[in-house]
């Protein structure tokens, strides 16, 4: 009986000590979460067959953007500085 009494003890005593350290964490301020969004490259639409490609990968004609210089030319466009 007395084993058991420890026992229980013991049990209230881990018991404590864990809800003290959940109110622990609970209470410490949380640091700002700001995670930096990933880069999201502005999607643009190639004027000439309508595929989406990341702004970078896109040849800019005078009229907008194409996919590749040959849909420059087949849609008649040229290059802004040339
Ligand atoms: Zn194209």
């Amino acid at each position: 009986m007395k084993l058991l009494l420890l026992l229980a003890v013991m049990l209230f005593a881990v018991w404590l000590w864990r809800s003290a350290r959940a109110g622990e964490d609970k209470a410490k301020p949380q640091p700002p979460t700001t995670p930096s969004p990933p880069e999201m490259s502005r999607m643009v639409q190639c004027r000439h067959c309508q595929l989406h490609m990341p702004v970078e990968e896109a040849v800019l004609g005078v009229w907008g953007p194409y996919c590749s210089s040959a849909h420059l030319s087949a849609a008649g466009d040229k290059a802004p500085n040339s």
